[in-house]
Formats: structure tokens, C-alpha cells, sequence
């Protein structure tokens, strides 16, 4: 029989990949998704379109405890990944309270729900390297004191020791990813990796004449979604469970990133991008760079696209889909949207 994995927040950048990967595996793929991309899965559902058939989709909101229950009881996973969250660092401070409430809340129910219906099923909770925030060390590793700075941070911090919690008290296999940041074309535009790799395609055809960007100082330890997910899924492979940082390991900063992603259309960054005050962040955190030597020596886990193709790989999908959309357009068939 396949194994079974339930993926929450599988319509997201790393949910996307890692169902790719768990497919690829042979498992049976359940997703947990809001109704409301059910009823528009052009839209919502973008990043899964190539697959889409072969997952099996739950609508469940993660508020709802006896919806998550039931569907861990009917499906019975060996594996879940809670990936589901409120990500956009930036957009947290706004709404402080939701994004800590939902955050925590919707951990607390998974893992109440594994531990009552399926406690040998294996527990993935996706952390961060904003745990970190104003690290007094770099680079971080699990040692490193958690320092976090914005409530997206706060709420996965909680999420860590909630999910320490059930492994210690509970017995669950649990365990905890503190994954610095990775990216891909399936990123949102709010994230300023695809925001230099959208804006790169369409000044090179002459679609845009500008990009404004902020802090070109801030420094991201940055990688491939695509190499992260299966991180999540050899932490969940070993005898014992535990928590891992993952992470390329080099920072680059924001201006290295534009400069290269222009340099990949053959243009001079230094001619389209300018600077916008408005566009910094206060406060802007010590600079987060990742150790994972424990990954590398007990998953066996190395990133195998450097930052130098990340940006190619990102600017290249964003200039075929820019103009398979156009050529779509001009035929009169509309694509799936992709922001
Ligand atoms: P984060 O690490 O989750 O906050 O990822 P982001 O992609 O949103 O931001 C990465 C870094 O880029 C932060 O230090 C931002 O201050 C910096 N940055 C500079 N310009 C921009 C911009 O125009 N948009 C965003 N989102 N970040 C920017």
C-alpha cells in the first residue's frame, strides 16, 4: 500500500513542492485546502495545476478542530506536514494579533488531532529562521538563543515549543524545521526574490521601466524551495525525531540579488532600479545565515542549486510565463494566473 502524507498548506510555495516530491516518492497525497480555492483553483490553486489530478483535496479550515480530526481519521497519513501559516514577515506587524493567534492555533489543533486520532503518524511543523530574529551569534544554528522580532517569528516559536512539547510530554514523532529562506518562481510577488525576478523579465521586454526596492544592504541566507522539502521529509525518515536547520549557508544581499537576476536578461541593474525609503523595515534584524551542519551530517542533506542559479532558474520562468501569457492572450486563452 502507499504511504500516506496530509499536507496543510499545500497550496503554498513549499506545500507545491513537496507534494511534487511526496508524488514522486509514490505516496498517496492529501491536501488541506480553504473551500474557497476549491471553488477557484485557477487562481488558488496555480502552483499545483501540473498535478493537480493526482492529490487528493480536503476543503478544511485549520480553525476548525473537528474538521482536521476527521480528516487525519479517515485518511489515516503515516506522515503529516503542517506548513499551513500566515508568512509574509513584513505584512505582520500590522496585524499582530491574527497572525500570532492563527499561527499558534492552527499548530495547537494539528497536533492535538494527530496525538488524539493517528499519535504514530509522523509530525512535520514548519519553523523559521525569524525564530532567530536578532541572533547574538552567526550564523544560527540549534543552539543559537531565539531572539524573534516580529509576531511572525513569535508565532513560530510557539509552534517550536508546542511541537517540543508533544514530542517530549506526548511521545510524538515531531519534529521541527528551522528553515532559512528559500524561494522559486512559485514565490509571491510580495517577496522581494520574485519581485527582482518579475520585474527583471518584464523590463528586458520593455513591459516595465523601473523597480523599487528597499534596504539593497539587507543580507538573506537564501536557497531552492525545491531542495528545502526534502529536508522536511528526511527529517521525518529517521529513527528519532528532532529538530534541524536548513539552510544554503551564504547571504547574499538584496542589491547582489538584483544585479544578478538583471545580469541574467543582460541588462545593468544600476540603470532600472531605484531606492524607496517607504520600502525599508524598521526594525531590520541582525543578518540570518544559516549552519546546517547537523542536517548535512545526520539527513544527509545538501542544497543542490547554488544562489547564482536560483536567480536564473526564477528569472527564466518569469520570462517564459510572461510570454506564454502574452502568446495565450493574443490567441484569446487565458492561463492560469501566477500572482
Ligand atoms: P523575509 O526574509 O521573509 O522578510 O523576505 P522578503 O523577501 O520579504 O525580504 C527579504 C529582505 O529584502 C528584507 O530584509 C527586506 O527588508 C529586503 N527588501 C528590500 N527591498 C524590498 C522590497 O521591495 N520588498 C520586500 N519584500 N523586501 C525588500
Amino acid at each position: 500500500m502507499k504511504p500516506k502524507a496530509v499536507i496543510t498548506g499545500l497550496a503554498g510555495q513549499d506545500g507545491s513542492y513537496l507534494a511534487e516530491f511526496l508524488l514522486e516518492k509514490g505516496y498517496e497525497v492529501h491536501g488541506l485546502v480553504r473551500r474557497d480555492a476549491l471553488e477557484s483553483p485557477e487562481d488558488k490553486l496555480w502552483r499545483l495545476q501540473p498535478f493537480l489530478s493526482d492529490l487528493i483535496l480536503h476543503a478544511s479550515s485549520l480553525d476548525n478542530p473537528g474538521g482536521i480530526s476527521s480528516i487525519l481519521a479517515k485518511v489515516k497519513p503515516r506522515e503529516c506536514y503542517h506548513l499551513a501559516a500566515h508568512s509574509f514577515v513584513n505584512y505582520s506587524f500590522e496585524d499582530d494579533f491574527a497572525v500570532m493567534a492563527a499561527n499558534l492555533n492552527t499548530t495547537l489543533f494539528v497536533l492535538a488531532a494527530v496525538r488524539e486520532v493517528v499519535p504514530e503518524c509522523r509530525f512535520y511543523f514548519a519553523g523559521s529562521s525569524e525564530m532567530f530574529g536578532n541572533a547574538p551569534v552567526s550564523p544560527q544554528n540549534e543552539s543559537t538563543p531565539f531572539n524573534p522580532r516580529t509576531p511572525y517569528g513569535i508565532s513560530k516559536l510557539a509552534g517550536f515549543h508546542v511541537t517540543k512539547t508533544y514530542r517530549d510530554a506526548h511521545r510524538l514523532f515531531a519534529c521541527t524545521g528551522i528553515l532559512f529562506n528559500h524561494e522559486s518562481p512559485r514565490r509571491g510577488l510580495e517577496y522581494v526574490t520574485r519581485k527582482i525576478s518579475h520585474a527583471a523579465a518584464r523590463i528586458s521586454l520593455g513591459r516595465q521601466s523601473q523597480l523599487r526596492l528597499g534596504n539593497l544592504d539587507a543580507l538573506r541566507d537564501w536557497g531552492h524551495s525545491a531542495d528545502y522539502v526534502r529536508a522536511m521529509w528526511l527529517m521525518l525518515q529517521q529513527d528519532r525525531p528532532d529538530d534541524y536547520v536548513v539552510a544554503s549557508g551564504v547571504a547574499h544581499t538584496v542589491r547582489e540579488f538584483a544585479e544578478t537576476a538583471f545580469r541574467e536578461v543582460g541588462l545593468d541593474w544600476k540603470k532600472f532600479v531605484c531606492v524607496d525609503p517607504q520600502l525599508y523595515r524598521s526594525p531590520e534584524t541582525r543578518p540570518l545565515t544559516g549552519d546546517s551542519s547537523k542536517s548535512r551530517t545526520k539527513l544527509g542533506w545538501a542544497p543542490s542549486v547554488s544562489f547564482e542559479e536560483l536567480v536564473s532558474i526564477m528569472v527564466q520562468a518569469d520570462l517564459k510565463e510572461i510570454n506564454r501569457r502574452s502568446a495565450a492572450c493574443s490567441n484569446g486563452i487565458h492561463g492560469f494566473a501566477r500572482d
